[in-house]
């Protein structure tokens, strides 16, 4: 039985969300942002906020926990209709939004935890926060995380969900390469993550684009099985570019958030470690 869920896991579970390697970069880019007073919590702790930054994509035994990390914005009518508020996404679908995808609400959810977090003084608590938080707020920065059409399958290019936020991300990106501005006070940041999912929605079309050029390359035998070195090779010329500003600004907002999330505290400093 066990080996079957972890089978049913190693299966599901690259469609959740950016691979390992893209929810570590976008933690690691986010603490960059920082300035030194919520920094400070994070001295010693980098390395941890990475390595729990995909935990959220291991919680499958939780039947509630998939529509955490996207949210189809069609049965809406589009970007422009998205719900503010539970209450409205339950008018607009009835009983079962829910599976339609709650991700903007997790991540207002996520943040008020590292908000107590950050008030409860406690460091350990801050970097579980942080990492969950930045989990979710990842998957609002992936196109495909905002669609019905999520792996591809309404349009004939099943799998380009994994080939678009694992293949390429794995094959190219290393967080050296990218950058992102210091992290901002926002008085509204509690709203922006509509406005994530509204930008990370306008790029799909090209990105379906893209792949579906990208994949005249790839012989018929090999659908389904693997793709060419010339179909990765055209998709990250024309795609690369989009995955590392998606990356960065994932990471950016991560990045405002723990400082929001601090402010919104009280600006605590870290309790001072203790003598051995
Ligand atoms: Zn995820």
């Amino acid at each position: 039985m066990r080996i079957l869920s972890l089978l049913i896991l190693l299966v599901t579970s690259p469609l959740w969300s950016w691979g390992d390697k893209g929810h570590r970069t976008v933690s690691t880019l986010a603490i960059r942002s920082l300035p030194e007073g919520p920094r400070a919590w994070f001295q010693g702790r980098e390395a941890e906020v990475c390595d729990h930054a995909s935990d959220p994509d291991h919680w499958r035994q939780d039947r509630k926990e998939g529509p955490r990390h996207f949210m189809d914005l069609e049965p809406y009518g589009g970007p422009d209709q998205l719900p503010r508020t539970l209450e409205e996404a339950q008018a607009k679908l009835g009983g079962d939004f829910y599976r339609r995808g709650v991700v903007p609400w997790i991540i207002q959810d996520r943040w008020r935890d590292l908000v107590d977090a950050f008030r409860a003084g406690d460091p350990a608590r801050v970097t579980f926060a942080t990492a969950i938080l930045g989990h979710y707020i990842g998957d609002a920065h992936v196109p495909l995380h905002t669609t019905d059409n999520h792996d591809g399958q309404l349009s004939n290019q099943r799998g380009v969900h994994s080939r678009w936020e694992s293949g390429l991300v794995e094959r190219h990106i290393t967080a050296e390469d990218l950058a992102v501005p210091p992290a901002q006070p926002d008085k509204a940041f509690f709203v922006r993550p509509w406005d994530w999912l509204r930008a990370s929605h306008a790029l799909i079309p090209q990105l379906l684009e893209d792949d579906r050029d990208a994949d005249r390359t790839t012989p018929l035998s090999g659908r389904g099985k693997a793709r060419t070195a010339a179909y990765w090779m055209i998709f990250w010329s024309k795609q690369g570019p989009v995955v590392k500003q998606q990356l960065q600004l994932a990471g950016q907002h991560l990045g405002d958030a723990i400082l929001n999330a601090w402010i919104a505290a009280g600006k605590p400093a870290p309790p001072a470690p203790s003598g051995k």
